[in-house]
């Protein structure tokens, strides 16, 4: 074998290169390494450095080769770092000259070949990455980077380089790329569930809407029964879908996260109620706390965050057999833009096992397959909730004890909204002492806990044996309470009342009426029992302030409403069944309230095809129907009630029209489509009961003329929000009832509002133009007439629907609200002031 020295120095590069030429061109491998007749000492200084450096580059991480550029491309030299490499020796790896080629993996031959031939025209550095096939079989990625050397003319004679053993890398990229198409295909999964579920949801509806219709058709027992099952299957089957729905929504990055003003309290008092008669059913109580500095205005998600809570909410329902649900909310940090509201769900129910903690926010995970049987779900609600609290920038976790109960936890980002600050309840309500009586434990911690805060300190929640003690003993100190809380209902109640009300000391007490959920209470009743005010369980903050307010307001001794004198039609009325159908909210409550006052009972329907259908099962005295509805209005259902009296031989029933503007030709109109007369809103109660009295006797409602306010507030100037001589007016001079209208017209301005925000995002025209209608109405009702005429701008400007325009009457109209809502404490005592006044004289 002949043997390349390049060591010696007794050997010239080029005479080397040329000896290596020849040896290649006989056929007779080179051999790169040490002669064994190379002189060995330490006078051979080339030999020591050689030494030096075959030392070093034997001890890299890295092969080291070289081969030449002759047609058999053999190796010359190659570090014996190959043998951890590909597990061949460098003594095997050198007598084969073509091993290299073998162990070159066959699909990446022709790529090596066409990347070397490239480098070789171009005289750039070879770099590839390539596969080798190690002795025992498996795959080595290599980096390669080898260089050409060239003789004097420029023709390309060594290959020298490195090969790097890159497989860990090329692994741990497989795993990342393995990793991306895994989620991309989880991704396109997703739509797909999406669209599915979109898919069977729609037929579903229509399921359910047939169902309800075959429900509300004469059946036999066996019949009802089925179509009762087959619609609570549908419910089910719609909930199981729209989990899938939304979880896939989440998963495909579908879900976007609004951000429009809203009321956290709002959110969270609504759910209680919403869930109240679930709690009840199962004689768990169900409890809403929310801290004072929580703020009512606030910027982000409501749906989101009531999507959220109602499961948490619904879960911890289900699994608690006995005691509470409780939601608490405190504000946990604060900067200049953003707030972070901390929200608790606890429950005392069954409990998780903490080995089990972990994978509860996993989708489709229950915590045991006996549990999923005994409750049922899908698994995916916590994986839902977890998803859009993060996407809400917030947190969700867990604390449970098996047995004990569960409390789930989650942080809500909230931007701060410059609108908030206008809905205190102020000092008043704070200095007010109040007494609430409460039978059970459970509700006396939760009510504590609500009023705390809100009213005086020295605020008591008792049980019915300590009222009265505790009632006197503060009369006898001298610090009395001003409203006591009692419940109404039962003889012991009944007791309890009278106990208080025949005590002379007690006589400035006012008290408020606590109501069961369900209870069908005469109101009537409860103002001659001399009841300042009511509240309905379940007990939230808002209504507790709301009750208290108007406690507050009432006269100590009977608030019983007397009827307007002069109003002699009014008079005439007592008795009679209405239908008013009416699709405003605020509408149908001065309807109903101002009926009431006249003695009239009604049933209230919220558009034209209710009006027909109720009208069929029941006999009425008389319609109110307002004429633009959703759906079928009040001319259509008229035409039609009409043809249906013509067809059944029924007796005509008098129909009044309400439009919201006396429009010529309106009057035309609805008496065209069979109506006998015509009112317009905002509802004058003279006029209306004028036109009902007239109806029923049969005689033509006298023309009516403006009559000057009778009541005292002081007229308002142009600018005020409210016109509340119009408004106590339009109210019978009862200045609780204006003051329910009012707290009823701030709650729905704000809400329309945040409505109407939304639906601009959305481009939604006539959705901002049936919003922007009613509140229109609503406002006119009020006597907010700046905010009556923003809201028609807004109506008319909808029809074209000019954004720019709209979302600068918006601000204007959130501007207005926010004047109106800081308003009403003033409004409500200019209310009161008005009353005492019109009791005097
Ligand atoms: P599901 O629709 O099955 O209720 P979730 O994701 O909402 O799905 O809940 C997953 C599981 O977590 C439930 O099946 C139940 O085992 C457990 N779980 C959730 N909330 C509670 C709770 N408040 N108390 C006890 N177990 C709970």
């Amino acid at each position: 074998m002949a043997v390349l020295d390049v060591c010696a120095n007794s050997v010239e590069a080029d005479q080397a290169i040329a000896l290596l030429q020849q040896m290649v061109s006989m056929g007779e491998p080179a051999q790169f390494g040490k002669s064994s007749e190379c002189p060995v000492g330490e006078g051979n200084v080339a030999w020591q450095a050689e030494t030096r450096y075959r030392s070093l580059i034997e001890r890299l991480p890295v092969v080291t080769f070289m081969a030449s550029l002759d047609e058999r491309m053999q190796e010359l030299y190659v570090s014996p770092q190959i043998e951890t490499l590909l597990g061949f020796t460098q003594e095997e790896w050198l007598d084969n000259p073509i091993l290299w080629f073998q162990q070159l993996h066959p699909d990446d031959r022709e790529r090596w070949v066409t990347e070397f031939a490239r480098t070789c025209s171009n005289g750039a550095t070879f770099k590839a990455e390539y596969r080798m096939l190690a002795r025992d079989g498996h795959i080595v990625w290599i980096q390669g980077e080898c260089q050409i050397i060239r003789d004097d003319y420029g023709r390309p004679i060594f290959l020298q380089g490195v090969a790097f053993d890159i497989t860990h890398l090329k692994k741990t990229a497989e795993i990342e790329e393995a990793k991306l198409a895994a989620e991309a295909a989880n991704r396109a999964k997703s739509e797909f569930l999406a669209r599915m579920s979109h898919e069977i949801r729609t037929p579903l509806n229509g399921v359910v809407g047939m169902l309800d219709l075959l429900l509300a058709t004469e059946m036999n027992e066996n019949q009802q029964r089925y179509a009762h099952l087959a619609r609570e299957a549908a419910d089910a089957l719609m909930n199981v879908i729209n989990d899938i729905l939304d979880f896939s929504k989440i998963e495909a990055g579908k879900v976007e996260i609004e951000s429009v003003e809203f009321d956290p309290h709002k959110v969270m008092e609504d759910l209680t109620e919403l869930l109240a008669p679930i709690a009840a059913k199962k004689g768990l109580a169900l409890g809403c706390m929310i801290k004072p500095d929580v703020p009512r205005r606030c910027l982000g998600d409501p749906n989101r965050i009531r999507q959220i809570l109602t499961n948490l909410v619904n879960n911890a329902l289900k699994f608690t057999a006995r005691g509470s649900v409780n939601i608490r909310a405190a504000v946990e940090s604060s900067s200049d833009e953003h707030i972070t509201v901390k929200v608790i769900v606890e429950d005392t129910g069954i409990g998780i096992p903490a080995d089990r903690l972990d994978r509860l926010f996993k989708s489709f995970s229950q915590v045991d397959s006996s549990t999923t049987r005994k409750y049922g779900g899908t698994g995916l609600g916590l994986a839902i909730s977890k998803r859009l609290v993060e996407l809400m920038g917030g947190e969700i976790g867990i604390e449970s004890t098996v047995g004990v109960g569960t409390r789930f936890c989650f942080t809500l980002k909230l931007a701060k909204s410059a609108n908030d600050d206008d809905l205190d309840h102020g000092d008043r309500l704070r200095q007010t002492r109040v007494l609430s009586v409460e039978g059970q434990p459970v509700y006396r911690k939760i009510l504590s806990e609500q009023i705390e805060g809100l009213v005086s300190p020295e605020s008591k929640v008792v049980d019915a044996s300590q009222a009265l003690p505790t009632l006197l003993a503060a009369e006898a100190e001298g610090s009395p309470y001003t409203v006591a809380l009692v419940p109404y209902g039962t003889p012991e109640d009944e007791i309890l009342r009278l106990s208080i009300r025949n005590r002379e000391s007690l006589k400035g007490l006012k008290l408020v009426a606590i109501l069961d959920m369900d209870a069908t209470v005469d109101s009537d009743a409860i103002e001659k029992a001399r009841f300042s005010s009511s509240l309905r369980r379940p007990i939230t903050q808002s209504r507790f302030i709301d009750a208290i307010a108007e406690a507050s307001l009432a006269a100590t001794e009977s608030i019983a409403v007397t009827p307007a004198s002069g109003d002699t039609a009014q008079n005439n009325l007592q008795g009679l069944h209405l239908l008013v159908a009416e699709d405003n909210e605020m509408n149908q409550f001065v309807t109903r309230e101002t009926l009431k006052r006249a003695g009239c009972t009604c049933d209230v329907v919220g558009d034209g095809a209710l009006a027909l259908e109720a009208s069929a099962k029941k006999r009425y005295d008389l319609i109110l129907m307002d004429c633009q509805m959703p759906g079928m209005d009040g001319l259509e259902a008229t035409i039609r009630i009409r043809e249906r009296e013509l067809a059944d031989g029924e007796p005509r029933i008098p129909i009044i029209a309400l439009t919201a503007e006396a429009i010529q030709g309106d009057r035309e109109k609805c008496l065209a489509a069979g109506m006998d007369d015509y009112v317009t809103k905002p509802i004058n109660a003279g006029e209306l009961f004028r036109a009902i009295g007239a109806l029923k006797s049969n005689t033509p409602a006298p023309t009516t003329t403006p009559t000057a306010p009778a009541a005292a507030p002081a007229l308002p100037s142009i600018e005020d929000p409210f016109d509340l001589a119009a408004l106590l007016k339009r109210c019978m001079k009862d200045a609780k009832f204006a003051v329910n209208t009012l707290i009823k017209f701030r709650e729905r301005a704000c809400s329309d509002v945040q409505l109407l925000q939304q639906r601009l995002a959305g481009s939604d025209g006539q959705s901002i133009q049936n919003i922007a209608h009613n509140l229109k109405s609503a406002a006119a009702h009020v006597g907010a007439n700046p905010l009556r005429r923003i809201a028609n701008d807004i109506e008319q400007l909808s029809t074209e629907f000019n954004a720019e325009a709209l979302s600068q009457k918006l601000l204007e109209l959130n501007a207005e609200v926010k004047r109106c809502a800081e308003y009403i404490p003033q409004a409500i005592e200019d209310l009161s002031k008005a009353e005492e006044g019109s009791c005097k004289s």
